[in-house]
C-alpha cells in the first residue's frame, strides 16, 4: 500500500479532461480502488446505498493537541468518487479531522491520536506508514492558494519531480494532464514559465488542485478552499470538484451551506470536536435527526 506510482508515457490520449456532468450515477463510472480482497466489517456507520465499499474509515478516531481535544471520537466512512462535506461552526474540529486523513497534523508538537483512521484498508497512523507516498496518495488544497514561488510549470511538476521523474517528455505530459484536469490549462498553456504568483486567486488555487492531482492521488482534501476567492472563481473550482469526483474522492471542510448543498452527496456535522450527524447532504438539509444539527443548518447558531 501507499507504494510510490511510476509513471509511464501512455499511448496517445487527446486529453484527460473530465467532462462528467456533477451528480450522474456514478454505477457505470465506478473504477475499483479498494482491494477487493478486503472484508469489511458488516455494520455500515454512514449511509452507503451504492454498494461502494468506504475508501477512509475512521474507527473511534481521537486527536488531542497536547490537553486540548481537537476530535472526539469520530467514527465514519466516507466512500469513493463522491464529495464529503465536512460542515459545523469555527473551532470544532474540521480542520483536525481534515488533517487527519493525511498526517499533516503530524508537524505540530505535542498531537497525540487514539483508535484507527484508515485510507483504503490501511491504518495510517501505523508506524510503518511512508508518510510522503501517504500525502501523494491523499493530496491536500488549503485554504489560502499556497503555489510555491516558481513557474507554473515547476508548481506542477514539483511532486511528479520527488517521485523521481525526471524526463522532460514525461514530465510535461504529467503537467498538462494536471492542469486539464484542474481546467487550468487554456489559461496558462502559453505562460507555463512564468511565475505562479502572477495568477489570480482563482487560478493559483486551481494551479494547487493541479499540483496535488499530479502525484494522482486517491484523495484530495480541501479545507474551505474558496473562502479567499471572489464568487466567479468560487463557481469554477466548485464546477471542478463536480468534475473531478468520477475520479477522485473529495472531503471538504466549508463553512458555507450553501456550498456544502450544493457539491457534495454526503455531509458530516462536527460541533465541539464531535461527529453529531452524518446522512446524505439532501437529509442533513431538508430533514435532520438531530435537533444539533438543525439548529446549525437553519442558522439559529454557529
Ligand atoms: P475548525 O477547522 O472546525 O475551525 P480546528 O480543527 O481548527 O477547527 O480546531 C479544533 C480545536 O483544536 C480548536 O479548539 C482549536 O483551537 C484546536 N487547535 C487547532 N489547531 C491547533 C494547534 N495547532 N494547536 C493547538 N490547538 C489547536
Ligand atoms: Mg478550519
Amino acid at each position: 500500500m501507499f507504494v510510490a506510482k511510476t509513471y509511464s508515457m501512455p499511448e496517445k490520449k487527446d486529453n484527460m479532461q473530465i467532462t462528467v456532468p456533477h451528480r450522474m450515477s456514478r454505477k457505470s463510472q465506478v473504477q475499483t480502488v479498494v482491494p477487493t480482497n478486503h472484508r469489511w466489517q458488516t455494520d455500515t456507520r454512514a449511509v452507503n446505498d451504492t454498494e461502494e465499499q468506504a475508501i477512509i474509515r475512521s474507527q473511534n478516531f481521537s486527536l488531542h493537541y497536547g490537553s486540548k481535544v481537537g476530535v472526539k471520537n469520530i467514527t465514519m466512512d466516507i466512500y469513493p468518487h463522491s464529495v464529503t462535506a465536512i460542515i459545523g461552526p469555527s473551532g470544532c474540529g474540521k480542520s483536525t479531522f481534515l488533517r487527519s486523513i493525511n498526517r499533516m497534523n503530524d508537524l505540530i508538537p505535542h498531537v497525540h491520536t487514539e483508535g484507527r483512521l484508515e485510507v483504503v484498508g490501511q491504518n495510517i497512523y501505523d508506524k510503518r506508514t511512508n508518510l510522503v507516498n501517504l500525502r501523494q496518495e491523499v493530496g491536500m488544497v488549503f485554504q489560502r492558494p499556497n503555489p510555491f514561488p516558481k513557474s507554473i510549470f515547476d508548481n506542477a511538476a514539483y511532486g511528479p519531480h520527488l517521485q523521481g521523474i525526471r524526463r522532460k517528455d514525461e514530465l510535461q505530459y504529467i503537467v498538462e494532464q494536471s492542469l486539464r484536469a484542474a481546467a487550468l490549462w487554456d489559461e496558462v498553456k502559453d505562460d507555463l514559465k512564468k511565475s505562479a504568483l502572477a495568477l489570480s486567486g482563482g487560478q493559483q488555487q486551481r494551479l494547487c488542485i493541479a499540483r496535488a492531482l499530479a502525484t494522482k492521488p486517491r484523495v484530495l482534501l480541501m479545507d474551505e478552499p474558496c473562502s479567499a476567492l471572489d464568487p466567479i472563481a468560487t463557481g469554477r473550482i466548485e464546477d471542478l470538484m463536480g468534475q473531478l469526483q468520477s475520479t477522485y474522492t473529495i472531503v471538504i471542510v466549508t463553512h458555507n451551506m450553501q456550498q456544502a448543498a450544493r457539491v457534495s452527496e454526503r455531509a458530516a456535522f462536527f460541533c465541539l470536536g464531535e461527529l453529531i450527524e452524518y446522512d446524505r447532504t439532501s437529509k442533513i438539509f431538508s430533514n435532520p435527526g438531530k435537533k444539533g444539527t438543525e439548529d446549525y443548518v437553519t442558522g439559529r447558531f454557529g
